[in-house]
């Protein structure tokens, strides 16, 4: 039986019977592996504390016939604050659930989605306002979409490939297309929504920079319909509903 080690960040768990659980983990070196936390249940155990939802370990595992057995797990971070306040659970549970979701298992792209997925929960913990953990969200997103192969297209119209310099004023997005439609086949076009030319500043500057540096950035109306634009993109190419969508338009 081999050890391997990797940085992970725990996504989801199952118990497995009285006093084990089934962890599923997003690890920097394998993409997702869901492997066994043997005796975590019980108060004595070492493992017990970095097994929360969230958490960073440095995890060292042993192949296992069917699943694979977390042997150690040293912390690297846990994002406490995230568990104080329940909109920051709301937006931290629904990257775990994307990651869940979009993640693979030896992804070659996994170094890239951990550290995104890393650095996302370290701004959710650490921003106080809500238009800087949008932002935030908003930014993973659109990291995510690019590395699972589901870029959003933001330079050109995805139907008639115009660059969006020749945008008229009106332009549109659309979620099942992947992307900004111009003017001319907007008008055309029935599941496009409207949009202008501040969303696509937006959208630019949220993947360039990590935190809203402008006062322009921090207008909550247009960080929420963004955020949505970006929700919906996404939903459309999920099979099943994300479980996170009803908790964040309960509390969000
Ligand atoms: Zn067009």
């Amino acid at each position: 039986m081999a050890n391997y080690k990797t940085h992970a960040i725990n996504l989801k768990f199952h118990n497995l019977g009285e006093a084990d659980k089934i962890v599923t983990i997003y690890s920097r070196d394998y993409g997702i592996v869901r492997c066994a936390a043997k005796g975590v249940k019980k108060s004595t155990s070492k493992l017990g504390g970095r097994m929360q939802a969230f958490s960073a370990n440095n995890l060292m595992l042993a192949k296992g016939r069917n699943l694979d057995i977390i042997c150690q797990a040293e912390s690297i971070e846990s994002f406490g604050k995230i568990r104080d306040d329940l909109t920051r659970l709301a937006y931290a549970f629904y990257c775990v659930e994307l990651v869940n979701h979009f993640g693979t298992e030896n992804d070659p792209n996994s170094p890239k989605i951990y550290d995104a997925l890393f650095e996302t929960l370290k701004n959710i913990s650490m921003f106080n306002e809500v238009e800087e953990i949008l932002w935030a969200v908003m930014r993973f997103k659109l990291k995510l979409s690019e590395y699972s192969g589901y870029a959003v297209e933001l330079e050109t119209c995805v139907k008639c490939n115009c660059h969006e310099k020749e945008f008229k004023s009106h332009h549109f997005f659309c979620p099942d297309s992947g992307g900004v439609i111009c003017g001319d086949c907007g008008a055309s076009s029935h599941e496009s929504l409207e949009i202008d030319r501040r969303y696509m500043k937006l959208f630019r500057d949220v993947t360039n920079f990590d935190f809203p540096f402008e006062n322009e950035h921090r207008d909550k109306m247009l960080l929420f319909s963004s955020f949505n634009i970006l929700k919906e993109f996404i939903s459309r190419r999920t099979e099943k509903k994300l479980k996170t969508l009803e908790l964040m338009e309960i509390l969000c």
